[in-house]
């Protein structure tokens, strides 16, 4: 093949760079030909706005709004809106492919996107956040729409965001468009299981790989880095099946207790504190560093990218890494993985139930239905499964990372779709 390698990984990584790595490895292994590969890698739309908004003491501030839409091969693009101060469009460009392949590895008919918006939200009041979803909503008005792209809920933003952007796209279309946007409240058109729907699917593919690694859930330990919407849920739903949850971390440090941590009970101290474990005292303080090095069979990093590093990679010892985030492992730190012998399932394919239930939330708009959370749960399961098991075959069959084979599954699926369709 012509193609040349992608750009050397710097040190501290790019996540667009660490996207391509992947990319280009697995394409190689399929032997993807030069037009496709080029094809593939280059997102379709990169939309960039400038937001000026009245902040509460009546001064203005400008914020910066992306919106990079990578791939509509598959259907309508699909991908959360992330408030975050280190948003760059290099991240929202990795972002946006991994929900390409993230869809094609479910095998759900979308494209990929991503959003996100520069600021700060934790310092923001909700009538400023509400102004600047609306107004991001009105710039991106072209861009949106149940057919062509539709957001959902990312770091730093959920159910209340996704309710003032299906209000405010709903007003300029003159009549309400519930399926413009997932990850709704429930009354406003929100399925059941949205919010839990990330963690249930790192909980069942974690499941899923200790059943083939031979790890007996009630005898394993467990470390989560993260304790946000995906970790807090996966660690709940994990102690649920008796896995023990021996140390949780957010921003604020991390907190160890080899007796295990009451995940119920650090839940509900985090809600009455302000959103953080700050202070935190049914584990001991340690550092997040430490935390992702812990001995402990499973450890999911459910925060944001680059967390497993070439610097820590080597001290790992977990068994098994289970993604939560997008991105947590740089490029650089896989084969040091790999060589360990650690099992990873990726998070193109472990995070992949909150877009999933997303799914699910779209279809029962469009039929105007309301499916039990029974039904939801059931049919997520089901398709965590399956696509857990389509991967662990080709990463069997190739003699290759889980993954590099779910990059293999999902470019091929969004290759030959490509090819069948055709282009100009
Ligand atoms: N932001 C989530 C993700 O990274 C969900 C995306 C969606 O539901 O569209 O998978």
């Amino acid at each position: 093949m012509a193609y040349l390698e992608p750009a050397p990984i710097k040190d501290k990584e790019n996540p667009f760079e660490s996207m391509m790595s992947r990319f280009h490895t697995a394409a190689h292994k399929l032997g993807l030909d030069d037009e496709t590969y080029e094809i593939l890698k280059s997102p379709t739309k990169q939309v960039i706005v400038t937001l000026p908004i009245t902040m509460d003491d009546g001064s203005k501030k400008v914020f910066e709004g992306y919106r990079v839409i990578h791939s509509n091969t598959l259907g309508p693009s699909k991908g959360g809106i992330r408030y975050d101060p280190d948003v760059s469009l290099d991240e929202v460009k990795a972002l946006a492919a991994w929900m390409t392949w993230k869809c094609a590895v479910v095998d759900i008919p979308y494209g990929g996107a991503k959003g996100g918006i520069r600021c700060k939200p934790w310092t923001m009041s909700a009538g400023e956040l509400e102004r600047l979803t609306r107004a991001y909503t009105v710039s991106m008005y072209e861009i949106f729409g149940p057919d062509l792209d539709i957001p959902a809920p990312d770091m730093g933003t959920g159910p209340r965001e996704m309710a003032w952007l299906m209000d405010e796209y709903s007003k300029a279309n003159g009549k309400t468009v519930s399926a413009v946007v997932t990850g709704k409240p429930l009354v406003l058109g929100g399925s059941l299981g949205r919010v839990e729907a990330t963690g249930r699917g790192v909980m069942v593919s974690s499941l899923v790989a200790m059943e083939k690694l031979k790890i007996n859930p009630a005898h394993a330990k467990c470390a989560v880095q993260g304790f946000g919407n995906v970790g807090s849920n996966a660690a709940s739903l994990l102690e649920d099946r008796g896995v023990k949850i021996i140390a949780i971390s957010d921003h604020t440090g991390a907190y160890i207790s080899e007796k295990g941590i009451d995940i119920k009970a650090a839940i509900e101290f985090k809600n009455k504190n302000n959103g953080t474990l700050e202070g935190f005292e049914l584990g001991d303080k340690i550092s997040n560093e430490e935390l992702i090095e812990l001995d402990v069979d499973l450890l999911v990093p459910a925060a944001k990218e680059d967390v497993i590093t070439l610097k820590n990679a080597q001290n790992i010892k977990a068994k098994l890494i289970v993604e939560g985030a997008n991105g947590p492992t740089g490029a650089k730190a896989d084969p040091v993985i790999f060589d360990k012998g650690i099992t990873v399932v990726p998070d193109i394919l472990a995070n992949a139930g909150g877009v999933t239930v997303s799914y699910f939330e779209w279809v029962q708009n469009r039929l105007g239905y309301k499916w039990t959370q029974e039904r939801v749960n059931r049919r997520c399961d089901r398709i965590m499964k399956d696509a857990f098991e389509k991967v662990f075959k080709i990463s069997e069959k190739y003699n290759v990372s889980m993954r590099i084979a779910a990059y293999m599954v999902a470019i091929s699926k969004v290759a030959d779709t490509y090819k069948l369709r055709g282009g100009y």
